[in-house]
């Protein structure tokens, strides 16, 4: 077959994986949101098959073979590019067995139902031997991909390629020194709540505005409530939200959706007319988390976001009585809690460093599962200063490894210094930011977002894509710098030179 004919073949294919894997994610959606409680037990068999079936596609010898005539040929850049991101996940997944790919399934499914029962019962026992299995599943996937290198590390590539442990370890060693310092500064100052009571349809409502006014596009799009937010693509055109509403707590909902309408507005600005190509997905975790930090707190937790905010607020809450100021205060309090999808964004990167030194400990056999609730409320003690009462508001509070997304954590933090980053180079394009976000003028964000991360789809890894967007720089001074401007100011501090 020619070269011509190798790429129609081939692109055709990856569209209907593509399609398949899509029919799955809705099935995935449903599960986490209205799915009945003892329907697992089918909805896991049916997810087995379409991800065994997406498998065997993606891995058939025909695959290969198109691979190895279109790496031979002499192609347009884009689509050399193509080829080059293709044979990797290729080469990737070839070496998986069917058979342990429908094992996961069945053990993601299982995992899941016996998480949400140990949180509720707040006993880490009920999941462990779920999550035995799950974590021997991972090293087996880890070992047939390479058995000569880590396996985190091997694992880690799949959502953050070009991204090495040594060099995160070291990144997160400066950080953590820096974050330490700066919360040491605030010490026990008051913690500043926001209170009042907001009813659950006006969160609703007020929710919808907000992502609307972002630019996210709820005539391809909809926002449901789950126990754990995410965002979910089921294909081009197709981008769903999940939140969690809070009665006693505005901001944290609020906060959610705001992250996740991050995540969906980097699928619905992803490059639909490289359909096919493999090109037209995310780079990576860590750069699609840049973007829902990014909105979460470089906008959406600044002064101006809340100023514009408070007017629309008003509307939804008659008589609500908080002010910008107050908002601002409430969203910008540094005090560290158990809970990671909870906390400051200061504190937050230390509960990301508490999780990959767990996985590192995990995977390099330092560590048994049935040891880690000890392992954890150690790290807590230790580094945030505060002991977990128990394994829901501890080890369990986190849904990633009850489906063995294992060497995932490390995006969250990337994210924020990916975002850090974007943010120092867009005041330089866009001087008056702030006055913008004021208005609510966020589509000139939108834009500058849209033309140098979301259309180029996957061209680059997250890291290069990063450094063909602002330059070399030192990422962690980035975040540093930012987190004191803000913060410093709030609580009075200066950062020591
Ligand atoms: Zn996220």
């Amino acid at each position: 077959m020619d070269a011509a004919g190798a790429w129609d073949k081939l692109t055709a294919e990856i569209r209907e994986v593509s399609l398949l894997s899509g029919a799955a994610a809705s099935l995935a959606w449903d599960q986490q949101t209205y799915m009945p409680k003892g329907s697992g037990g089918l909805r896991g068999k049916q997810m087995s098959i379409l991800s065994r079936l997406c498998h065997e596609r993606a891995v058939a010898p025909q695959v290969g073979e198109w691979l190895d005539t279109l790496g031979a040929a002499d192609l347009p850049e884009q689509r050399q590019v193509a080829i080059r991101k293709l044979r990797r996940d290729y080469d990737r997944e070839v070496k998986l067995p069917g058979s342990l790919i429908e094992r996961q399934a069945l053990a993601r499914t299982a995992g899941f139902e016996k998480w949400m029962e140990a949180k509720t019962a707040k006993d880490f026992s009920i999941f462990r031997p779920a999550l035995e299995e799950l974590l021997a599943i991972s090293k087996e996937k880890a070992a047939a991909i390479d058995a000569d290198r880590h396996p985190l590390q091997v694992l880690m590539e799949k959502y953050d390629p070009g991204v090495s442990i040594p060099a995160l370890q070291s990144t997160f060693a400066r950080l953590q020194e820096g974050l330490t310092a700066l919360i040491t500064g605030v010490g026990d100052a008051p913690a500043r709540e926001l209170g009042g009571h907001w009813p659950l349809e006006a969160q609703k409502a007020l929710h919808t505005d907000v992502a609307a006014a972002l630019g996210y596009d709820f005539a391809t799009g909809r926002i449901d409530p789950a126990e754990h937010p995410f965002t979910i693509s089921l294909g081009h055109g197709d981008t769903r939200i999940t939140t969690h509403y809070y009665e006693d707590d505005l901001l944290a909902g609020l906060g959610g959706t705001v992250h996740e309408t991050g995540h969906a507005l980097y699928e619905q600005g992803l490059p639909s007319d490289l359909f096919g190509t493999g090109l037209d997905s995310a780079a990576s975790f860590g750069l699609h988390e840049s973007q829902s930090r990014f909105w979460e707190n470089a906008i959406g937790r600044s002064l101006p976001f809340f100023e514009w905010l408070q007017p629309r607020l008003d509307a939804r809450f008659p008589g609500n009585g908080k002010q910008a100021v107050d908002l601002y205060r409430a969203a910008n309090r540094i005090q560290p809690g158990f809970i990671r999808v909870q906390a400051d964004e200061v504190t937050y990167n230390l509960h990301v460093i508490v999780r990959v030194e767990l996985e590192l400990a995990l995977f390099e056999g330092r560590l048994a599962v049935a040891d880690l609730p000890d392992a954890w409320n150690e790290k807590y003690t230790k580094y945030l200063g505060i002991t977990p009462p128990d394994d829901a508001v501890g080890v369990l509070q986190d849904v990633h490894w009850s489906s063995g997304a294992f060497a995932y954590f490390q995006s969250y933090t990337l994210g924020n210094l990916y975002a850090a980053a974007f943010l120092a180079t867009l005041r330089q394009d866009l001087p008056d930011l702030d006055d913008r976000v004021r208005a609510g003028e966020f589509r000139p964000i939108l834009d500058w977002l849209r033309d140098r991360v979301h259309r180029h789809g996957r061209t680059l890894d997250g890291p290069e894509r990063v450094r063909a967007v602002v330059g070399e720089r030192d990422y962690v001074e980035d975040l540093l710098s930012y987190l004191w401007s803000r913060h410093g100011a709030l609580y009075g501090l200066t950062r020591p030179a």
